[in-house]
């Protein structure tokens, strides 16, 4: 009897507190935008001006979210102002524009450095011995719940939305791509089948491989060639950056990724 009693109070409790975050994350998105944070969105984000305006305010809503939840860390002397922080909240959201209202939930940090910055890698080399290297890098995802940028990189990545080369958009189409347990290319899909998400990502992905060993020209860069998880990423920056270009070479890939992100960007570029 005592152990029935214990087990609904604790269901009570679980359900309260299931409650109560989503009482609290309504309050969150909910709170007046600032105007100094809209203005920061339509100095640095080029493509905020063409959205809808219902999609500006749900944009802005995610933004509310995004800032309340996650820490910025500045890094390498930088310090972090409001500016780093909506320019990159603002790019990390347009992801998730029609997905729902969780914010990268197993995200709890972004470190930015000023410049790009050196990570040490450890590789194993053909003889079994590991060497280290110091790549120069302008982003990295962690699925430990870090995203690196460098701001230099921000700031260039998001002053053209039209060369699909966006280092904002590429690290958190990884933390999507995490958020099924590993980075292999195939975040949660909701609305996809994942049988033709792997047939038409990976047909893709080899004929990528195959145009950049012949020395084609590509529409998706071609470190999207590198591994699955890149050409997601790849795909992703393509894909919103440049929608026109990758509809017309890649239509299957375009239609997986529209039924996916739930937009249609061709519609922002016009
Ligand atoms: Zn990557």
């Amino acid at each position: 009897m005592v152990a029935a009693m214990v087990l609904v109070l604790i269901v009570v409790l679980i359900l309260l507190f299931m409650y109560w975050v989503i009482w609290r994350d309504r309050l969150i998105r909910n709170r007046p935008f600032l105007s100094a944070w809209r203005a920061i969105l339509e100095a640095n984000l080029p493509i905020y001006s063409a959205l809808p305006g219902e999609d500006q305010h749900r944009l802005q809503q995610l933004i509310n979210l995004f800032m309340a939840k996650k820490r910025f860390v500045g890094c390498g002397g930088l310090q972090i102002s409001d500016e780093i922080r909506i320019t990159i909240a603002a790019q990390a959201c347009l992801l998730l524009l029609r997905q729902g209202w969780s914010v990268y939930p197993k995200l709890y940090s972004v470190l930015v450095y000023p410049y790009g910055f050196k990570v040490k890698h450890e590789e194993s080399q053909l003889d079994g011995t590991v060497s280290r290297t110091g790549k120069n890098l302008s982003g990295e995802s962690w699925s430990n719940g870090k995203v690196i940028l460098s701001w230099d990189d921000v700031t260039s990545g998001v002053a053209d939305f039209t060369d699909g080369r966006n280092v904002v958009l590429h690290e958190f189409a990884h933390q999507l791509d995490t958020e099924s347990g590993s980075a292999n290319g195939a975040p949660l899909l909701r609305r996809n089948s994942y049988q033709t998400w792997a047939q038409v990502f990976t047909k893709n992905f080899k004929d990528l491989q195959w145009r950049s060993q012949h020395h084609h020209k590509t529409v998706m860069d071609e470190y999207g060639t590198t591994n699955p998880a890149e050409f997601f990423a790849v795909a992703t920056e393509t894909f919103f950056e440049k929608p026109q270009q990758l509809y017309r070479k890649r239509p299957k890939l375009y239609q997986q990724l529209s039924q996916y992100y739930q937009i249609d960007p061709r519609q922002w570029h016009q």
